[in-house]
């Protein structure tokens, strides 16, 4: 019965998942060949970006000589966000437009077929994905999923540090005549992302090894456990929260966070937290919020990655330590 739960959700999230066609014929996930797009004296290259995130990366790295526009406004959840017309009227004209990639932007293949001719960068490029959920594996649909990748790579700093390249690479060939300028961005901005995987591996030793075991809302901390030595151990929405876990999976999800003695359940600012604060309060543990699919607004303390990376963290180490 669960495993044909999870079968079907894994369906649903493929239905919704194909990958947007780069439109200038650079096959499935490959980066299309950039040339020097035409720009007039004092004009800047425009720039779009999908989300919140990977807006923040690509303005480190491109600073004042680009012109950006983030389709995604802020809390908007990646996996459920349908864009309006006037939502997309930045991607006409623009020269480029970075996107997470690996699935994430599951709105992008109809958005994209309605705006022409825009270079699509992935910024994950060059990542090796994780499966979306090693277990479902276990169970017997292994090679049956091979587009099943997990998209969350941006909870490993390692993996941002390979999308100020990608970003730094697709700028200077659109705009060479800032090239210098983007490899002083994205070098300045690589040592604080190394600065902060360094804080980030010297905060979780706080946490007993045992303590270790997330329970999130969806899938969204596999990189995280992997790099920062944690295990995710279950999720309130099994695959995305495009599909709705059914009442058994729920009870098994609390009858997990019983027999681990589990002390908090991590809901996520895009996703409406309903079902999360019923399996804490069923449960008696804690509800804490994490910033997973946007950057927080203003005094939000998660403004930015690292901003967003170093919450995140401060607030997983205390509610398992
Ligand atoms: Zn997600």
């Amino acid at each position: 019965m669960r495993r044909a739960i999870l079968f079907l959700g894994v369906l649903v999230l493929l239905a919704g998942c194909a990958r947007p066609q780069a439109p200038s014929g650079g096959g499935e996930g490959a980066t299309p060949a950039l040339s020097p797009a035409a720009l007039g004296a004092g004009e800047k290259l425009r720039v779009v970006a999908t989300t919140t995130i990977v807006g923040d990366v690509v303005a480190q790295v491109g600073g004042d000589a680009i012109q950006l526009s983030v389709l995604l406004p802020l809390g908007a959840d990646t996996h459920t966000y349908e864009p309006r017309p006037s939502d997309l009227a930045a991607l006409s004209g623009a020269h480029v437009l970075f996107i997470n990639g690996l699935g994430l932007e599951a709105f992008l293949e109809r958005a994209l077929s309605s705006v022409g001719d825009i270079p699509v960068v992935s910024v994950s490029e060059g990542i090796r994905p994780r499966a979306l959920e090693a277990h479902e594996h276990e169970e017997g649909h292994e090679g049956e999923h091979e587009h099943e990748v997990d998209p969350h790579v941006w909870t490993d700093v390692r993996n941002v540090m390979v999308w100020v390249e990608n970003i730094q690479q697709a700028l200077s060939a659109l705009d060479p005549g800032n090239a210098s300028l983007y490899a002083a961005n994205a070098a300045a901005y690589r040592r604080e992302l190394e600065a902060l995987d360094a804080w980030i591996l010297e905060q979780v030793a706080q946490v007993p090894l045992q303590n270790r075991k997330l329970v999130t809302n969806h899938p969204t901390f596999g990189y995280f456990a992997d790099r920062y030595g944690f295990e995710q151990v279950a999720t309130v929405y099994p695959v995305s929260p495009a599909s709705e876990p059914s009442a058994r999976e729920i009870a098994e999800l609390e009858e997990t966070i019983r027999q681990f003695g589990i002390p908090a359940v991590f809901a996520e600012t895009t996703v409406n937290p309903k079902l999360a604060e019923q399996v804490a309060r069923d449960t008696g543990v804690r509800l804490v919020t994490l910033y997973t699919h946007s950057l927080g607004g203003p005094g939000s303390g998660a403004e930015s990655y690292i901003a967003m990376m170093r919450y995140n963290v401060a607030a997983i180490v205390d509610a398992l330590k």
